[in-house]
């Protein structure tokens, strides 16, 4: 949801601006103001007037001699000779020896003139400019504040009316925020009956899930104005101006409250503060931290103003944010379920003009595990793809096109393999998917092809569980292990020799082996003891070893034997079905990508013959 900035003036340019404008005032400028009545003449014009009796006033010093003609209605200078007639011939000529009541600019003057003016135009100057470039930091969807109070402004006031409707799917969040969509209806309601509020609440879950929206949606239900901030933004500004803003967010929510406030992205500011401050700490973001804190304590119940936090690494907060009274409620906000996906490919697809035949069940199949975000940006594909066709009707095709478009990366199409490349890589996606099919535990095979893709696979099998999968039993991670090992033994069994192409598989085969052992309980030696723990389950579930060093030394030759095992059984598997390992696998390298169906069809086909 990140705005394009338009690109900034680098600052050299306004400086340069600054310069010309100093030196064009002290050239131009500044002579017309302090001596525009001064005029510089030569000793003989000095003389001449003498002669001619045309002078008036006149001051001898020793750097020069100032004059004014006869009617002293102007004043000249000029500079000192060698003369020692020259006062008696002033006498003369009737000149009075006098202080030249106009002095030519005195120096007060024009030090003002000359120095501080620019100055205080250079200040001035860059005054704007920085309100200027933190105006367009600060982007059109959210506040900006300048480096005063005087300029703090802009808020987005009700969302273009983003509506519960809008979000698919998240029912228990939605849920969840009802409530307060009612509270911002009526406060006193609440006031009333002794009820409070949470001032802050915690919307927890992977980018994309629909947290600002779901945010905006609240706003927009509960017509209120909308307040937005990334918690970045807080920190990336000048030193000090952290707080500033804070304080200054606050002032604006609560002159409009009821209202929401949105804080994006809230880690960036909140996370758990450095207690040693070994490394110094960061004290801005401290400050920032601290600041909010301190007016979430001091607003009172009920004043309206709801603060809604996003964040998808809720433990690596600081205690402080969530105690109570602070962000003291969590709303969870998971990535979508089977039918929730299809409910958010509907949504998107109002947009665009689907074929009538376009089954978005299985399209919402095929992209398990994808956010709210790559859903609609599955659609957007395919209608790009529709586009690229000459077409303004988006089909099936497009639609599964682009699944592998955004979560498997582009197609690749430019990159070209040997054709001694292209057969191993036919025989290692059969491989797995065969191994996947005589397993009676496997997801059943989608689709396999071996057109390489820009994440760097060379090919790719895509098997879809029939529906969403919330526990898995032992046989079928052992299945899914003997899957993964089956594209490397499909090149040994058929060409007696290995590639890099495996590496992938090794890893994910390791992962899941050892977590059958060391966090399942699913091994006959160490019971049902956990010998590594998840730190946290929003950060790629890192882990952390809990037990000895011998112990981990078992594990590691438990895992080793447990791949091994079920590499052989994938060996074997691919023995037994040696014709049709072949048969398929010419038939991939023709075809370059094949469906479920296809597969299945050449299978149990030549089971018959
Ligand atoms: P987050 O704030 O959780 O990172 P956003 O609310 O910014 O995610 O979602 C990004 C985009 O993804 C939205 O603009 C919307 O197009 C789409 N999206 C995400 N979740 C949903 C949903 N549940 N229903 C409809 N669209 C969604
Ligand atoms: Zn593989």
């Amino acid at each position: 949801m990140k705005e394009v900035k338009s690109p900034k003036k680098p600052l050299l340019y306004y400086y340069g601006i600054v310069l010309l404008i100093i030196l064009a005032f002290n050239l131009l400028v500044a002579p017309l103001l302090t001596g525009n009545q001064v005029a510089e003449v030569d000793y003989g014009t000095f003389m001449d007037m003498i002669d001619q009796g045309d002078i008036g006033l006149v001051q001898v010093e020793d750097s020069q001699i100032i004059f004014t003609n006869k009617d002293e209605t102007k004043v000249y200078t000029t500079g000192p000779m060698e003369d020692p007639t020259l006062t008696e011939r002033l006498h003369n000529c009737g000149a009075k020896f006098d202080r030249v009541v106009e002095e030519p600019a005195s120096p007060l003057m024009s030090f003002l003139l000359t120095f501080i003016l620019p100055i205080l135009i250079f200040v001035g100057l860059g005054q704007y400019m920085s309100k200027k470039m933190m105006e367009q930091a600060g982007g059109k969807n959210s506040l900006s504040f300048g480096l005063g109070k005087s300029n703090a402004k802009v808020y987005v006031q009700s969302t273009k009316g983003i509506r519960f409707d809008d979000v698919a799917g998240e029912d228990e969040a939605k849920e969840s925020l009802q409530e307060i969509v009612d509270y911002l209806h009526d406060p006193s309601k609440y006031s009333q009956a002794g009820a409070s509020m949470p001032k802050g609440i915690l919307l927890v879950g992977p980018p994309g899930t629909g947290k600002t929206m779901l945010a905006k949606a609240v706003a927009g239900e509960a017509n209120v104005p909308f307040f937005s901030i990334s918690g970045s933004e807080f920190v990336e500004m000048f030193v000090g101006m952290g707080a500033s803003k804070v304080r200054d967010l606050f002032r604006q929510a609560k002159e409009k409250a009821p209202c929401i406030v949105f804080i994006h992205e809230i880690d960036a500011i909140g996370q758990k503060r450095s207690s040693g401050s070994a490394y110094g700490g960061n004290d801005e973001r401290e400050q920032t931290l601290n600041q909010l804190l301190t007016e979430m304590d001091g607003f009172e119940e009920n004043t309206g103003v709801i603060i809604l936090a996003a964040t998808n690494r809720p433990d690596s907060l600081d205690a402080a944010l969530t105690r109570p009274g602070r962000f003291d409620r969590r709303v969870p906000v998971e990535l979508p379920d089977l039918q929730g996906r299809e409910a958010i490919l509907k949504v998107h697809a109002k947009k665009i003009k689907p074929a009538e035949d376009v089954d978005f069940h299985t399209i919402a199949r095929m992209a398990a595990g994808a956010s709210g975000a790559e859903l609609a940006n599955i659609i957007n594909e395919a209608a790009l793809r529709a586009v690229r066709n000459n077409r303004s009707i988006v089909t099936q095709e497009d639609l599964e096109e682009s699944i592998e478009v955004v979560i498997a990366g582009y197609q690749k199409k430019s990159a070209v393999l040997s054709d001694q490349e292209k057969k191993v890589v036919a025989y290692h996606e059969i491989g797995h998917a065969l191994v996947a099919a005589e397993q009676s535990h496997s997801a059943p095979v989608q689709k396999i092809t071996i057109i390489p893709r820009t994440s760097g696979a060379l090919g790719y099998t895509m098997q879809v569980e029939t529906g969403d999968k919330y526990l898995m039993s032992k046989e079928e991670i052992e299945d899914k292990i003997a899957t993964y090992t089956g594209g490397r033994a499909a090149e040994e069994v058929v060409f007696g020799s290995i590639t890099t192409g495996a590496s992938n598989d090794i890893e994910q085969a390791t992962k899941l082996a050892r977590a059958m052992i060391s966090r399942y309980g699913m091994s006959e030696e160490f019971d049902m003891v956990a010998m590594e723990t998840v730190q946290n389950q929003y950060l790629g579930g890192d882990t952390s070893l809990a037990c000895s060093p011998d112990t981990q030394k078992e594990i590691d030759r438990q895992v080793v034997a447990l791949v091994k095992k079920q590499h052989e059984k994938a060996k074997n598997i691919l023995l037994n079905n040696r014709s049709k390992l072949d048969e398929l696998a010419n038939y991939l390298y023709e075809k370059e990508t094949i469906t479920g169906d296809e597969f299945m069809n050449i299978l149990k086909g030549g089971a018959d013959k």
